[in-house]
């Protein structure tokens, strides 16, 4: 079968040759566990079961995970690994699943979610993308999601272009994200967890608040209160960035405020905002390959 699962639309033979995500078929995970650190609704007090999986269908060139997503680091496991973890996590009493840059796996995801539902898994499955994904693959999965966390990266495609390798970035990420409504509905919470719908993420990228507020007026005149916005200010330069002068510093606190204030004027009553300090790399985790091969070996003993 020739993939053509994300908007790229490669048609290559993922057991022969790789396309643009260098994903094979076989699933490769960099890391599971517990995480704290999403939006208080998705990570509840017991953390989000988190699994990130290696590689990825857009190259942003200030990834913070780019050993991962560029470079491809992990383990690759079998659809019952993916299995096994998720209901795992579920005994480690999860807040939910959330499966972190999915879209190049979207088939082998369906099958194990198939597989752990029959055998008990009642979490919610969150899917968590940068946007890239196209309708459909997203209907592959239609009933099988709960809650899509989705980044809208770029208004103007010439940033996506050059900062992401991505073409037509807004219109794809746009009509992905009516799919997730569509499959969703507007957004369910309840005891503070979000149970159904779409929740988007705008990180700001130094100089781009003028693109930033068109997205936030897109979300906000096109879904109103129906969804759920995040505006994050965590952008932290990584050392790659030698090329790309316009990237190399943090977002200074007046761009962030001015783009609070917009949504504000917009309407916008209800959308998660970040404190001054969360542009760190210490917040990103740790994708060491003995820890994950030991808790690969851990759950063996607790399925
Ligand atoms: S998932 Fe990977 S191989 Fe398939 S179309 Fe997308 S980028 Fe290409």
């Amino acid at each position: 079968m020739l993939c053509e699962i994300c908007p790229r639309k490669c048609l290559v033979d993922r057991e022969k040759t790789l396309g643009f995500c260098k994903a094979s078929n076989h699933i490769k995970i960099a890391k599971f566990y517990l995480h704290q650190w999403e939006e208080p609704c998705i990570s509840g007090e017991n953390g989000s079961g988190t699994i990130f999986f290696s590689h990825c269908n857009l190259q942003c060139v200030y990834c913070q995970n780019y050993e991962i997503s560029t470079g491809g680091k992990g383990l690759e496991i079998t659809i019952q690994d993916l299995k096994n973890i998720f209901l795992y996590m579920q005994k480690q009493k999860a807040t939910n699943i959330n499966l972190v840059t999915p879209s190049h796996y979207i088939l082998q995801i369906k099958e194990a979610l198939k597989e752990a539902k029959k055998e008990g898994l009642t979490l919610p499955i969150v899917y968590n993308s940068s946007g890239y994904d196209s309708v459909e693959g997203l209907k592959v999965l239609d009933g099988l999601i709960d809650v899509y966390l989705v980044d809208m990266k770029y208004f103007n495609d010439q940033y996506a272009i050059r900062y992401s390798k991505a073409n037509h970035y807004f219109e794809i990420c746009k009509k992905a994200i009516q799919e997730m409504y569509r499959q969703t509905g507007p957004i369910q919470i309840k005891n503070g967890i979000m149970e159904k719908g779409v929740l988007v993420r705008h990180l700001l990228l130094p100089g781009l608040k003028e693109d930033s507020k068109k997205i936030l007026s897109y979300l906000y005149h096109t879904y109103q209160d129906h969804i759920m916005i995040s505006i994050m200010n965590q952008y932290t330069p990584t050392s790659s960035l030698k090329d790309m002068k316009e990237l190399n510093r943090t977002i200074t606190k007046k761009e962030y405020e001015e783009v609070l204030a917009y949504a504000l004027s917009l309407g916008i009553e209800q959308a998660f905002v970040q404190e001054d300090e969360t542009a760190d790399e210490s917040f990103i985790p740790d994708f060491s390959l003995e820890s994950l091969k030991k808790d690969m070996d851990q759950i063996k003993d607790k399925i």
